[in-house]
């Protein structure tokens, strides 16, 4: 790890330790020519198949899509960003693990709300009630932000979208 400080190449693990939320492990470094310390996190990337918006695109996961809309929804809330981090995280293991080729968008924002649900009723109603008109969490993200810099007025769910509200997904057995 090059040292951010000197740029020096060497440098020495002082302390590792796995965070106790999720599949990250915490090293304090000191450099080997400067001597000062720092922190790297190293956590495990999986591989997940692409994602299908609902008009029909595909792109790639983005990990920090989930973290930005649930730190949003879950705004002043109880839950730490560590917390968060780690349920992104659960979700993209779930995801790699399912043998689909493509995931529709709409299955991460479902598997977001499931999450939000058992954590924090405040969070999920804010996601489902702004999510549920969306159903495509890159495009919910944009709004969320909007909403919390005061560009715009809350959203109605559009007619209609009540019963359009996807199943929850089931991998084929
Ligand atoms: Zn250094």
């Amino acid at each position: 790890m090059r040292c951010p400080f000197c740029g020096h190449g060497e440098d020495r693990v002082i302390d590792s330790r796995a965070s106790n939320v999720g599949d990250v492990i915490r090293r304090r470094r000191e450099c080997e020519s400067c001597e000062r310390r720092f922190t790297t996190y190293e956590r495990v990337e999986y591989t997940v198949p692409a994602i299908v918006k609902k008009d029909g695109r595909r792109e790639p996961f983005d990990r920090q899509k989930i973290i930005a809309s649930m730190s949003i929804a879950l705004s002043k809330r109880p839950v730490s960003s560590e917390r968060i981090a780690a349920i992104a995280d659960e979700i993209e293991r779930d995801l790699a693990l399912t043998d689909a080729r493509e995931i529709p968008s709409a299955a991460i924002g479902e598997k977001v709300m499931t999450r939000l649900r058992e954590l924090d009723e405040v969070g999920y109603v804010r996601f489902a009630s702004v999510y549920r008109s969306f159903r495509d969490i890159g495009e919910f993200a944009a709004e969320l932000g909007r909403l919390a810099a005061g560009e715009s007025e809350p959203v109605e769910p559009r007619p209609g979208a009540e019963g359009a509200v996807a199943q929850p997904e089931r991998s084929a057995t």
